[in-house]
Parts: structure tokens; sequence; C-alpha cells
């Protein structure tokens, strides 16, 4: 990050059980299901400010229960959806690894988030990290961002991370807090 650059506040979204309802290693493309309130939600962190990238675990892969193929097409379909939405999802990361794998882009670890960070100058100290797991809670942690839980699949206080800054009922709540805690001016 420079004075003359000064990199962007971002919101870094999980998929599955954030953007759309969590199927279980998703594999086709016109099975998606769009959560409530996303494309409302996006549309309000945009107007203060913030970019989008999408970083999802993808174990599916290499149990061979997800075709990559279609993993493209599934981001492709998600992305295209937005944009007639209104809202421009930059970039799709995924980790296609199995869950003992401790890879850097498997979270809670956050290269996804830094790959994200570093294509498109982002700062992911003025970022969030939202998702309905506490390995993603961790993975924004672990970027240098501040976190966001979804929902209530997770024990907080029984997770050996660090509890998210943000716990919200569903992704339009959370943009609410996110933006009275920024206040990013549009
Ligand atoms: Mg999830």
């Amino acid at each position: 990050m420079n004075k003359l650059n000064p990199g962007k506040p971002a919101v870094i979204l999980d998929r599955d059980g954030t953007l759309i309802v969590d199927l279980i290693y998703l594999n086709d493309p016109d099975a998606i299901e769009y959560l409530p309130g996303v494309f409302e939600a996006l549309r309000l962190l945009r107007d203060h400010g913030y970019v989008f990238a999408v970083a999802t675990n993808q174990s599916g892969v290499p149990r061979g229960l997800v075709d990559v193929r279609n993993l493209d097409e599934i981001h492709r379909r998600i992305q295209a959806k937005f944009a007639g939405e209104g809202v421009d999802i930059l970039s799709f990361h995924s980790a296609p690894y199995m869950t003992d794998n401790d890879h850097i882009h498997r979270k809670p670890n956050p290269g996804m988030l830094e790959e994200a960070a570093a294509w498109y100058n982002l700062d992911l100290s003025r970022s969030w990290m939202v998702g309905d797991r506490m390995t993603d809670v961790e993975a924004g942690h672990r970027a240098g961002a501040r976190s966001v839980l979804l929902g209530t699949s997770e024990d907080v206080a029984g997770s050996s991370f660090d509890p998210p800054e943000i716990h919200a009922m569903n992704l339009l709540f959370a943009a609410r807090e996110m933006i009275a805690r920024d206040i990013i001016k549009p």
C-alpha cells in the first residue's frame, strides 16, 4: 500500500451458506439458489465504497464430487447474476483441497484473500471477510481483515479461533453493521 495508490476496502465473501444455499458439493449450475437479501446487501455495500471477491473452499473437487468445469460455470453464472443486479464481483477464488490439507489457499488460511488483495490492490486492514463458518472468520483474521459470522451453525464460544467482530443473522443485517462501523462515504 502506498499514499499515491491507496488500497480499496473490500468485502470478501464465502460462497456456500453466505451468498447461495449450501447444497453440499454443489456440482449442478442449474441448482444455484440465492439466499434472501444478498443482492440488496451487496448493492448497499457497493454504494458505500466496497468492492467484492468470493473465496470458497471446494474439497468436492479432490473428492471427485465437483467437476472443475462445472465449478467454473457455477461461478460464471453467479457473477453474471450479480452483475445483472448491479453488483460487480471482481473474482472467484477457490481452494480445491481436502479438508486435512493445510494449503495456504484453504480457509482458515488467508491465501485466497491475499490473492484477491494482490490482484485488485485491496487494503485488507479496511476490509471484511464474511462467512457462515469459524474457518471463514479465522481466514479473515489471518489476512489482517475483520470478520463477520453469519447464522447460528457455529459455536463461537467453543471455537479455538478468535470470535468475529460482527455476528449477524444474514448478509443484509451484516452489511448494515459493517457500514455503521466504517462509515465509508459513498
Ligand atoms: Mg460457507
